[in-house]
């Protein structure tokens, strides 16, 4: 709950880091070891290992990603969705049951609803925006509950305070996934989560150019993670963890530059004639807004917008701008634009995205850093041409 003292821009930089740096290094160089020297006197669990992520570049990473949240500990993943199916597998075991947020990242709900069930879990999907439907969820076995600050595609803000109260009064493990949001404008241990996690594929390395992911909170839940990921044998490499640490370094830029971009291409995009709908959380016509505004310290690069053409306007569309890459994933530099019926949620049925809100029309827009004035222009003479 310590909220930070200086800002994130400076441990951005600087927290988490050897100083002095080795021989004399400012940046933290690569240790391709995959083993270190034995010290004298250390047991078997003071080995310095790949496997085990605490080679330097792991326990700086760590280090840092847990400073930026104002959490106890952190540890790197392979990926985003190594941080989670880590967690259930450490934290969980056959018979426990999870209350899950309905519209979920489309790998964690495809893995709930068909991988659950063979490791003798059990889930129930909520509305996390309505809390009094959350106690039918509930049952004797209940043991997590696990939300996103942002939703994909919908970029929903549940009502996160509620989530730690809730998960206090029943005695379960809160997680929250926060790629969306990233560390610049949520920090969920500050309201009390007991574990964060992120696709660090996303803003938080921010190029586009490695997959990893982190978990960030309590120590000892974070503990755990780590252990299981060190049977499970995947290690972030050495290689990755430097890039994920040069990018994180900028994150306070580019998430702001995103931030200011995406509030006023949401703003266009919601007055704009041929536009039925615009979801982000910087908007007074967003259910989130309210609790995104009070807890967030900006709104983040990510909306989706739904066009009065429907599914064959939103293909023309994604062949007419200029700058945006028609592309999944997000959180770089560069735009992306994507229709996550036929990406992210391409995985489930069409009924059961029909059940999460996600039409075959949606329009994604995961917003870079390029000049805001150059967005809204492409945007503009995209939308003329439809
Ligand atoms: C991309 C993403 C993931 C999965 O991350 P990977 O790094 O691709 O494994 C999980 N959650 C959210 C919200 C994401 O956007």
């Amino acid at each position: 709950m310590t909220k930070r003292e200086i800002s994130i821009d400076t441990q951005l930089i600087h927290s988490g880091e050897i100083r002095p740096g080795i021989e004399g290094a400012v940046a933290l160089p690569i240790f391709q070891s995959a083993n270190f020297e034995s010290v004298e006197g250390e047991g078997y669990h003071d080995i310095k290992y790949m496997r085990l992520s605490n080679s330097p570049n792991h326990t700086v990473l760590a280090a840092k990603l847990a400073v930026l949240e104002s959490a106890e500990a952190a540890v790197v993943t392979t990926s985003g969705m190594a941080a989670i199916t880590t967690i259930f597998h450490s934290l969980l075991s056959a018979g426990d049951h999870v209350i899950f947020q309905d519209c979920l990242y489309g790998g964690t709900y495809d893995y709930a609803r068909r991988e659950f069930e063979r490791h003798g879990l059990s889930c129930d999907f909520v509305d996390a925006e309505r809390p009094e439907t959350w106690t039918e969820a509930l049952r004797p076995e209940t043991r997590m509950i696990y939300v996103e600050s942002i939703t994909n595609p919908l970029v929903q803000v549940a009502d996160l305070e509620t989530v730690v109260a809730f998960a206090r009064e029943h005695d379960l493990i809160s997680v929250i996934d926060n790629t969306f949001a990233s560390p610049v404008n949520f920090r969920p241990a500050e309201i009390g989560f007991d574990l964060s996690l992120h696709s660090g594929t996303k803003f938080l390395n921010g190029h586009s150019d490695i997959v990893c992911g982190a978990v960030i909170g309590r120590a000892e839940l974070v503990g755990r993670v780590k252990k299981m990921m060190s049977f499970l044998g995947g290690s972030l490499d050495a290689h990755a963890c430097f890039l994920l640490h040069r990018g994180l370094k900028t994150l306070g830029v580019r998430v702001r530059q995103q931030n200011e971009s995406a509030l006023a291409l949401a703003r266009f995009l919601e007055a704009h004639p041929a536009v039925t709908r615009v979801n982000y959380p910087g908007l007074s016509s967003n259910s989130g807004h309210e609790r995104a505004t009070k807890l967030f310290d900006g709104f983040g690069g990510m909306m989706s917008f739904q066009l009065a053409g429907g599914e064959a306007a939103a293909k023309r569309f994604e062949e007419a701008v200029t700058i945006p890459i028609v592309a999944p994933s997000l959180g770089g530099v560069e735009s992306l634009i994507t229709r996550p019926a036929a990406t992210s949620h391409a995985g489930l049925t069409r009924e059961e995205r029909a059940e999460v809100g996600v039409s075959d029309g949606l329009i994604r827009v995961s917003v870079g850093i390029e000049g805001t004035a150059d967005l809204i222009a492409d945007f503009e003479a995209a939308l003329a041409g439809i």
